[in-house]
């Protein structure tokens, strides 16, 4: 059985990856309406104060968002429940915590919050927030911010697992590289910072190649080369580059929203299939995970 095993809490993950326009903000939609099409309640979290998984829910973060929908509160210390900031999407199956440009402050108020109030761990904001709705979802997906920010801090802290898309470009995958060690590294990290708190282990990490362009003669080098770097950790799968996923998402619809309401995706099999490979390999993670509890 797929479904949350009675007693079991929500698996959260963060889609992160220090390099902007790597696909994190699609990966995190396609994921967020595969996994609710497979019957799981989830949660998605924009953490990116530009807003875009906010904006893919036709939501605009200019105009139509509130500091009282987003995590601002959270992290002001104004609230330490994110229950009022969670509302329903046009996609049944979907809730949303919004984001917009003013969360930049945030940045300013964690680090000021723990230096006036030393019980506060300026990492640990959002995961203790998160706390009375973890029994609500089966899944919580927090898409990140293209910086190593506080803010994306907090969503790594409070993620289970991590999903880091990487294209098979030499750049992207040099700087996706980088954030890869920063990775590995957070747990020790902040542990130095706070002996006595608990250590931080994911229960998966997984590498996704993303927009794959095949028509880009460097890319199969990249990817070889991506393989044999980190080997267990890249996902049997690749999501190609394609112009649906671009074109489309001008109209803010993925593939899983033109089968959905359009219904002409057999135009799009090839991307299509591969989202629902890459949905299904990360519900098998999140499956093993419940599992090891
Ligand atoms: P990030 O959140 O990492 O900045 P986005 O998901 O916003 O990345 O994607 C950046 C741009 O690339 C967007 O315009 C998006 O529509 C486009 N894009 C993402 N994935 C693909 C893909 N598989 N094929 C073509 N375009 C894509
Ligand atoms: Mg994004």
């Amino acid at each position: 059985d797929k479904m949350r095993p009675n007693g079991q809490r929500a698996i959260c993950m963060a889609i992160a990856n220090f390099k902007g326009g790597v696909s994190k903000t699609t990966s995190a939609m396609v994921l967020a309406q595969g996994l609710s099409l497979r019957g799981h309640r989830v949660l998605a979290i924009d953490i990116d104060p530009q807003g875009s998984l906010t904006t893919l829910h036709g939501v605009l973060p200019e105009t139509e968002v509130t500091e009282e929908m987003t995590i601002s509160s959270l992290c002001h210390g104004t609230s330490n429940d994110i229950t009022p900031a969670i509302r329903s999407t046009y996609w049944d199956g979907i809730d949303l915590v919004a984001a917009a440009p003013f969360l930049f402050s945030a940045e300013f108020a964690l680090p000021a919050r723990q230096m006036s109030d030393s019980s506060v761990r300026f990492w640990d904001v959002l995961n203790q927030g998160l706390e009375p709705v973890r029994d609500l979802y089966d899944l919580i997906i927090i898409d990140t911010p293209p910086s190593l920010s506080y803010v994306t801090i907090n969503g790594l802290w409070a993620a289970d697992g991590v999903v880091v898309p990487v294209p098979p470009s030499g750049l992207d995958f040099a700087s996706s590289a980088q954030f890869w060690s920063l990775l590995a590294d957070l747990g020790a990290n902040l542990d130095q910072q706070d002996p006595e708190g608990a250590q931080k282990t994911f229960d998966f990490l997984h590498i996704l190649l993303s927009r794959v362009d095949h028509t880009d003669a460097a890319s199969p080098a990249v990817r070889q080369w991506i393989q044999a770097t980190y080997g267990e950790f890249v996902l049997p799968v690749e999501i190609p580059k394609t112009s649906v996923t671009s074109n489309k998402a001008a109209e803010f619809a993925t593939v899983y929203d033109i089968q959905k309401y359009d219904g002409s995706a057999k135009t799009y099999k090839r991307a299509a299939d591969a989202y629902d490979r890459f949905v299904d390999l990360v519900e098998e993670s999140v499956v093993e995970a419940w599992r090891g509890r």
